[in-house]
C-alpha cells in the first residue's frame, strides 16, 4: 500500500479510513455449481462473512448482487447490471470475496481494472485485501490473469481426462438403464435385474407386433420406470431401443467408440431391432374392415375390391346372420353384375386353394437338409476368410506398437509417426469391419428361402384351420393382390415361389424328393421365354453345339427356339410372368448348381 499512501494526502480523503463517510458499496457474491467453484464458499457464506465486514468498517452497502453463474465466459446479467448501475454513478466501491468472484475471463477482469484505473470505482474490498485507483495495476491484473488460467487449467484437465477414459473404452458418463455407475471402481457394471428386462424388451420388440408403448407398458411389469416411477414415455424406449451402449458400443462426442462394459444384446439383435423400428416407423394406415376376408380378392368382372356384408334372415321365426361377399360395384366405367357368395362357401374354395399350395413334409425335410448343407459350406468359408483378417489385424497392432517404439527411440520425427500412424489405424478399422460384416453375413442369405419353406409348410393346417384372418394373410402370401372371383369361382395367379411350387406337386407325387437335387428338374416352372431374359444353364433343354462356356448368344437364341418348340402350351400356365421376379429372391440359391432350383445366367438379347 506504499502508493496509496503517499498520494494520500493529494486525493483527498477517497480511500482507506475517510471513504466510508460518502461512498456506496455493492456488495458481489457469486458461485456456480460447475466444477470450477466445487472448493469455493457457499453464496451464504460469502453474504454472511461479507456483511460482517462492512459493518465493521462502516461501509454502507446499497444493493447486493448474488449470480449463480461461472465467470469463465463474458456475459453475466447479474454481473453487467451492476457495472451499469456502477458507471451511472449509484456505488463507487464493490464488497466480494475474491477477485475470482468478480471475473474469470479477461474481458471482465479487464473492465474492471479499467474502471478502477478512471476512478469510476473507487475502491474494491475483499475478504483479505483492498484494491485503489492509484494501486500498482500490475498486481490486480496478476490476479485476474491467475483466475483466467486457472479455469483454463481446469477445463483442458477434464477434458484431457474424459478424452483418456474414452480412449480406455470407459463411458465417461451416467451408465444407462439396465447398468450401473459403479463409484467405488469407477466403471460401468451390468444391472443384474433391470439388464435382464432390456434384453427381453428388445427380443420382443424384434418379433415385430408391439409397439412402443407396449414395450414401455412390458418394462413398467419389469420394473423399469422413469424417475418419477411412471412408464417410460415411448421417446424414451425408443431412444433404450437404439442406443448402440447395448451391444458393446458408445457415443462420445458426436462419435461411436467401442467400450469395455459388457454387452446385453447380439449386435444381431440390436440390428433386427432397428430393422423392425423402421418398419414400423411407416405403419400401414389401420385396416377398419368389418370382415375378415374383405380386400383379399378383386372382382373378375370390373376389378374392384370384394367386400363383405351382414344379412340377416327371418325364417319361420328364426334369425340368421349371414355374412355375404360382393363386388363393390365402385367402377363408373363398367357395369358390373356378379353375383353375392356366402362367407362359408367362398371359404371352402380358398381352403382348396391353400391346400394346393402347402409343400409336402418329405419335401419340405428335404430341402432343410438342402440349406443346412449351404449354411455349413457358407460358414467354413467364411470362418476362413475371418481367421485370415484376424492375422492381419494383429499384424497391424503389432506394427503399431513397433512405430511407437521407433518414434520413442527418437529414430523418426513425429510427422512421420502419426502420418504411419493414422494409416495403420485406417487399415486395422477396415479390416475389423470386414470381420464383423463377415460375422454377421455368413449364412445369412439362407434366411429368405427358409422362412419361406416354413410358411409353405403351415398351410394344409391353415386350410384345416377356422380362422379367417391366417387364411386371408397366408393368400396374400401367396398371391398378394392376384387373387379375383368370377361368377363365383376364384382365379388363382401365384407369385414366384408358389408358382413353382405349384408346378412341381403337379409333375411329381410327394413321396418323391429326388427331383429337388437333380440338376435341371428344380421346383420352379418352365419358362415363358417370350418374357424372360433369364436362361437356365443346365436346362437338358439347352444343348449347345460346342458347350462353350458361357455360351454364344447365338447359341443361346437356337436353344430358346428349342426349348419353345418342346415346351407344350399348358406348362406355361403357372408362374410364366414370374421368371424375372425369382431372380432377386433365391439368387443364391442358385448358385448351388443342381439343388432343386436351377443355375440362372443372365443375358441380353
Ligand atoms: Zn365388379
Amino acid at each position: 500500500m506504499a502508493v496509496s499512501e503517499s498520494v494520500q494526502g493529494d486525493l483527498d480523503c477517497v480511500h482507506q479510513g475517510g471513504h466510508s463517510s460518502y461512498m456506496k458499496y455493492f456488495l458481489y457474491a457469486r458461485k456456480s455449481t460447475d466444477v470450477e467453484d466445487k472448493q469455493v464458499m457457499s453464496i451464504e457464506g460469502q453474504l454472511a462473512e461479507l456483511r460482517t465486514v462492512a459493518k465493521k468498517e462502516g461501509l454502507e452497502i446499497i444493493a447486493e448482487f448474488v449470480e449463480k453463474r461461472t465467470a469463465k465466459m463474458p456475459g453475466r446479467p447479474v454481473f453487467n447490471e451492476m457495472i451499469k448501475r456502477i458507471q451511472k454513478g449509484e456505488a463507487e466501491g464493490i464488497i466480494c470475496w475474491k477477485l475470482d468472484r468478480l471475473a474469470r475471463n479477461p474481458v471482465d477482469g479487464g473492465q474492471i481494472s479499467w474502471m478502477l484505473q478512471q476512478g469510476i470505482i473507487q475502491h474494491i474490498r475483499l475478504h483479505d485485501r483492498n484494491y485503489y485507483p492509484t494501486d500498482n495495476v500490475l498486481m490486480m491484473s496478476v490476479e485476474f490473469g491467475m483466475a483466467n488460467q486457472f479455469i483454463r487449467d481446469l477445463s483442458s484437465n477434464v477434458k484431457r481426462g474424459l478424452r483418456a477414459k474414452v480412449k480406455r473404452g470407459e463411458f465417461p458418463s451416467t451408465a444407462p438403464t439396465g447398468y450401473l455407475n459403479d463409484a467405488r471402481r469407477k466403471i460401468i457394471v451390468v444391472d443384474r435385474k433391470k439388464s435382464k428386462a432390456i434384453r427381453e424388451a428388445f427380443e420382443l420388440y424384434s418379433q415385430g407386433e408391439n409397439r412402443l408403448e407396449d414395450i414401455s407398458n412390458f418394462l413398467y411389469e419389469r420394473d423399469v420406470r422413469s424417475l418419477g416411477g411412471l412408464k417410460l414415455h415411448k421417446d424414451r424406449v425408443k431412444w433404450i431401443l437404439s442406443n448402440p451402449f447395448y451391444y458393446g458400443h458408445f457415443f462420445y462426442g458426436g462419435e461411436i467408440h467401442e467400450g469395455k462394459h459388457t454387452p446385453i444384446v447380439s449386435k444381431k439383435l440390436f440390428d433386427k431391432v432397428q430393422e423392425v423400428m423402421l418398419e414400423r416407423g411407416h405403419p400401414m394406415k389401420p385396416h377398419n374392415e368389418p370382415k375378415p376376408l374383405c380386400g383379399l380378392l378383386k372382382c373378375g368382372t370390373c376389378g374392384m375390391m370384394v367386400t363383405g356384408e351382414n344379412k340377416t334372415k327371418v325364417c319361420k321365426k328364426k334369425t340368421h346372420h349371414y355374412v355375404y361377399y360382393h363386388c363393390t360395384h365402385k367402377s363408373k366405367t363398367i357395369k358390373c353384375n356378379e353375383p353375392c357368395m356366402r362367407e362359408e362357401v367362398l371359404a371352402r374354395e380358398l381352403n382348396e386353394i391353400l391346400s394346393k399350395y402347402a409343400i409336402p413334409f418329405p419335401w419340405r425335410n428335404e430341402l432343410r437338409v438342402c440349406m443346412a448343407e449351404d449354411e455349413k459350406k457358407a460358414e467354413t468359408e467364411s470362418s476362413l476368410i475371418i481367421s485370415d483378417l484376424r492375422e492381419k489385424v494383429s499384424t497391424i497392432s503389432d506394427k503399431i506398437q513397433r512405430l511407437l517404439d521407433v518414434y520413442l527411440a527418437q529414430d523418426i520425427d513425429r510427422e512421420t509417426y502419426l502420418r504411419e500412424r493414422s494409416k495403420l489405424f485406417s487399415d486395422k478399422k477396415s479390416f475389423e469391419e470386414k470381420i464383423s460384416k463377415l460375422e454377421r453375413d455368413a449364412g445369412a442369405w439362407l434366411e429368405p428361402m427358409r422362412e419361406w419353406v416354413e410358411t409353405a409348410s403351415t398351410l394344409d393346417e391353415i386350410a384345416r384351420r377356422n380362422d379367417l384372418p391366417s387364411k386371408k394373410s397366408s393368400l396374400q402370401k401367396i398371391f398378394g393382390s392376384n387373387l379375383t372371383l368370377h361368377d363365383k369361382k376364384i382365379q388363382e395367379n401365384p407369385s414366384f415361389p408358389y408358382a413353382a411350387l405349384r408346378a412341381a406337386r403337379q409333375k411329381f407325387p410327394e413321396s418323391d424328393t429326388s427331383f429337388i437335387r437333380a440338376a435341371g428338374l428344380g421346383i420352379e416352372p418352365k419358362f415363358s421365354l417370350s418374357e424372360s431374359d433369364v436362361l437356365p444353364l443346365d436346362d437338358p433343354a439347352i444343348l449347345f453345339k460346342n458347350s462353350s462356356y458361357p455360351p454364344r448368344v447365338d447359341e443361346l437364341r437356337e436353344s430358346r427356339r428349342a426349348i419353345r418348340r418342346r415346351l407344350p402350351k399348358s406348362t406355361n400356365d403357372h408362374g410364366n410372368h414370374t421368371i424375372r421376379q425369382m431372380r432377386p429372391s433365391f439368387k443364391r440359391l442358385h448358385s448351388t448348381r443342381g439343388r432343386g432350383i436351377t443355375p440362372v445366367c443372365e443375358i441380353s438379347f
